[in-house]
């Protein structure tokens, strides 16, 4: 089967810019500063200006972007630490890598975003953070995560993975905790040529402290202060980074556009069951994942909706199957089926439409009649 429209297309946005990221390749490779190079400091410094911040620190993954960040910030064994079940496994990796004891809570059933009235019943004396996960590439309001953070004394620490420039009520996703982390995976709205991430942060103490947890705990070479990991973002895919942060506004308009166009040719599926997540964030949506819902009262079954689609050549995802308090791996939590219910609904009625930078009106007009003509097959 021929694949009309794929999940997301990578070449659209590296072919166009070949000869200059091949030149910056070149580069480094002539310089040869291959680690804690030139290269990885000027991105640094670009990527927290452009999310309005003034210190960021590149380490080798996400992952590692939020188990380090939470170390910086002095969170650890001892700390409990709320977050949503509905992310990507990753950030609660990044918690326990840290030490710290996850919590983990329920989210809105109309935005999927963290539900804080949840996150407010789950506070002990013992909680020290709040992750907000700005999911799909929306920001969960900053107003009320600061009030939030004010009302019971703790610390934001965003998980901006998905959200590289995202904003919401002036504030940049990064620029509203006491530090973010970010992932430069390569499909991720700005995207590496392999794993990176990075923290960002405005305190100059935290910054100092992760730039020697990512390099061996070292405060001076061969001078280890605290117990640190090899986590640096290469010299490399800085570099990389570095020819694509100029596009990256641009590849998240267009991302938006694409995204207006999906909502309005959906809107009359609403009557069948089938709506977007909504977006409460107005042009401040990177868009990440364009993700619909295919309601219990829709007669097809998200299931059959994938699978067909799919043999219409029209590729799709899940985001996430599985929420984090039922992955097999964490049983040890001792979270049950039932514990969060919109979590779990969502996870069977969630499906993400192709989204990329460069998605043609065509392509999207492709995708809508193929939900169009299976949702109307399923009538007969
Ligand atoms: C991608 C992602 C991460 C982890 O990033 P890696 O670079 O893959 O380690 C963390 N949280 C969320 C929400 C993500 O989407």
């Amino acid at each position: 089967m021929t694949i009309k429209v794929p999940f997301v297309d990578l070449k659209l946005q590296n072919l166009p810019i070949q000869t200059q990221l091949q030149t910056a390749i070149n580069d480094v490779i002539s310089k040869g500063d291959f680690i804690l190079g030139q290269a990885l400091s000027d991105f640094e410094k670009a990527f927290a200006a452009a999310s309005g911040v003034e210190y960021g620190i590149g380490v080798a993954s996400g992952t590692d972007a939020i188990s380090l960040g939470l170390q910086a910030c002095n969170i650890g064994v001892g700390d409990e630490v709320i977050l949503p079940s509905n992310t990507f496994i990753a950030t609660l990796i990044g918690v326990t890598d840290a030490g710290a004891k996850p919590v983990l809570v329920d989210c809105d059933d109309q935005t999927a975003l963290i539900d804080l009235e949840a996150a407010a019943k789950a506070i002990t004396p013992k909680t020290k953070a709040i992750i907000p996960v700005h999911l799909y590439g929306q920001m969960v309001s900053p107003r009320q995560l600061l009030d939030f953070a004010n009302t019971h004394n703790i610390v934001i620490f965003e998980d901006a993975a998905q959200a590289h420039l995202a904003e919401k009520e002036g504030y940049k996703a990064g620029s509203v905790g006491l530090a973010a982390a970010f992932s430069f995976y390569p499909s991720k709205n700005l995207g590496a040529f392999g794993d990176g991430g990075m923290v960002l942060t405005q305190d100059p103490q935290i910054a100092a402290k992760m730039r020697s947890l990512r390099n061996y705990g070292a405060s001076q070479k061969y001078v280890h202060t605290s117990k640190g990991v090899n986590s640096r973002l290469d010299t490399l895919q800085a570099n990389i980074l570095n020819q694509k942060l100029p596009l990256l506004s641009g590849w998240n308009s267009d991302r938006f556009s694409s995204a207006q166009k999906y909502d309005q040719q959906l809107a009359p599926l609403a009557s069948v069951g089938i709506t977007p997540i909504e977006n409460q964030s107005g042009s401040g949506h990177i868009y990440h994942l364009y993700v619909i819902k295919i309601d219990h009262s829709c007669h097809i079954k998200r299931q059959e909706l994938q699978e067909k689609l799919n043999l219409a050549g029209i590729q799709t995802g899940i985001h996430y199957p599985i929420p984090c308090h039922l992955q097999p791996g964490f049983t040890d939590l001792g979270y049950q089926p039932g514990d969060f219910p919109q979590a779990e609904k969502l996870s069977q009625q969630i499906l993400s439409l192709p989204m990329y930078p460069g998605l043609t009106d065509s392509q999207i007009k492709e995708v809508i009649n193929a939900i169009q003509t299976i949702v109307g097959d399923g009538k007969h």
